[in-house]
């Protein structure tokens, strides 16, 4: 494909909008000439392709551009970021972001199961390795000398604040958190811990660091704060989530999450701190751990184990491939506004039920040689988990005036996800042959005992 030159990069439609974070109404600006938006935008039907192949093309050009040693400017005047402190990066979302940015963006399946190529990044990765980080996850990337794993806990401000100066990162990411909606039913204690003073401690480092840094390089800093949808609560059958739809969170997790995100908030209307928080919906993909409903359903069904269906299995959530995630992190961090928020979703609603029947019918195909198949035929309806969320949905529209659209396609991506967990079967004992066995939680037993 011809590379264009970064004129023609740069003179494209420039789309601006604001979100004001006391009313959470956004605001759009195009600038320039209305013919070049792109049609979303414009409001036209959605040409999905279209957009898939201009989102890819978008980040293939920033990473040429970064890979030929000429970033400066690409990023609407701003240079690229050579070091970032990333937080919880041994986790799912996080390890897969490490290797995202360490190794640039798969344009092909192959590509995805095996990425290798590099970049010219550095990252430093502080995980306090909790139950759900695992060095594992990050494989060879732990022999990188452009990867610095250092084990501890985002809590630790005289830690954190160490890094940041012996480091001098030009972000943070803050992945760190505790993430599974039942762990936070049966022992909500650990989640506002990490979730909300481990937030506020992170907050209060990087203040510090920040005011510390020369005009320019206070300028440039940036701190990203990864949040989820499920602080909007539940929605009905119809709409989706704004940036500025109220919080309204249904279960510990989210409600340490919000807590977390207030905190963020007031930091950049406080301080001035430049952060952007990002609303992600359901991630799935390489290494998540098996208490999540995708592998967990994976592997059950590869050994034949039953596959427990919350409630009727009519719950619907937004499946987002993590490196679609993965790509729009990138771009917030380099083109998004400090004070704003951004939904990241992947467009893609689904039943749960509907996920379940996928995944057996995937494992039916690859595996024929399995003796309890159909797969279908293990799924068991079970208690619902207590305060459970109807549906999710985001309204992902100011990241694709960034230039992103998910790129992945689920059914594609989900059999991808199957293959992997079949291939790495290894990675998986690993993971779980501490304390969690895939065992039921949630239903908020081991509350007084945790
Ligand atoms: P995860 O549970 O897989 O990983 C969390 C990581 O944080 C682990 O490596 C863990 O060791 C680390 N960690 C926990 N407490 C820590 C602490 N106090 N200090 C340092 N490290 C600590 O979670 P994930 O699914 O990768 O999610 C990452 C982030 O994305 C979370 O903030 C989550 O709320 C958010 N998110 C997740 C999803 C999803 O579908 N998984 C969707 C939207 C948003």
């Amino acid at each position: 494909m011809p590379v264009p030159s970064r004129k023609t990069f740069t003179e494209g439609p420039l789309v601006g909008s604001e979100t004001n974070l006391d009313t959470g109404r956004q605001k759009l600006s195009v600038l320039g000439d209305s013919s070049s938006v792109p049609l979303a935008v414009r409001g036209l039907p959605a040409a999905k392709e279209a957009h898939r192949l201009q989102s890819l093309f978008l980040v293939r050009i920033l990473h040429f551009i970064e890979r030929s040693g000429d970033s400066g400017a690409v990023y609407e005047g701003r240079k690229s970021m050579d070091t970032i402190l990333v937080t919880g990066g041994a986790g799912f979302i996080g390890s897969n972001f490490v290797r995202y940015w360490l190794c640039g963006p798969s344009t092909t399946r192959e590509e995805r199961a095996r990425n290798t190529s590099r970049t010219n990044r550095r990252l430093i990765n502080l995980d306090k390795l909790t139950y759900a980080g695992n060095l594992d996850s990050l494989g060879e990337l732990l022999e990188d000398p452009r990867h610095v794993f250092v084990q501890g806990d985002i809590g630790d401000g005289p830690l954190v604040l160490e890094l940041l100066q012996e480091h001098r990162p030009q972000a943070i990411i803050n992945f760190a958190a505790e993430s599974h909606v039942d762990r936070s039913i049966d022992g909500p204690a650990e989640f506002v811990q990490t979730n909300v003073v481990g937030t506020f401690r992170l907050l209060e480092a990087a203040r510090e660091y920040w005011s510390g840094l020369p005009a320019p390089e206070r300028e440039r800093f940036r701190f990203i704060h990864i949040s989820t949808d499920e602080v909007y609560g539940s929605l009905g059958p119809e709409g989706k989530f704004h940036e500025w739809t109220p919080y309204a969170p249904n279960s510990p997790y989210a409600a340490s999450k919000a807590a977390g995100d207030h905190f963020a908030r007031a930091y950049w209307k406080t301080y001035g701190l430049p952060v952007i928080i990002t609303h992600a919906s359901n991630n799935y993909g390489p290494y998540q751990f098996p208490e999540k409903l995708l592998p967990l359903m994976i592997l059950n069904c590869l050994e034949g184990k039953p596959l427990p269906v919350y409630g009727d299995g009519q719950n619907v959530r937004d499946w987002l491939h993590v490196e679609d995630h993965c790509r729009a992190i990138e771009l917030v961090l380099l083109r998004g506004q400090p004070g704003e928020t951004y939904n990241i979703g992947g467009d893609c609603e689904r039943r749960n039920i509907e996920v379940v029947e996928a995944i057996c019918d995937i494992v039916d195909r690859l595996c024929p040689e399995l003796p309890h198949r159909p797969c279908r035929s293990l799924i068991t309806f079970v208690a619902d988990r207590p305060g459970h969320d109807r549906r999710y949905a985001l309204d992902s529209t100011k990241m694709h005036q960034l230039g992103w659209y998910p790129q992945i396609d689920f059914a594609e991506g989900l059999e991808d996800t199957v293959r992997w967990y079949i291939a790495n079967r290894q990675w998986v004992e690993r993971v779980t042959s501490g304390k969690y066995r895939r065992e039921r939680l949630g239903l908020g037993k081991s509350a007084a005992t945790s």
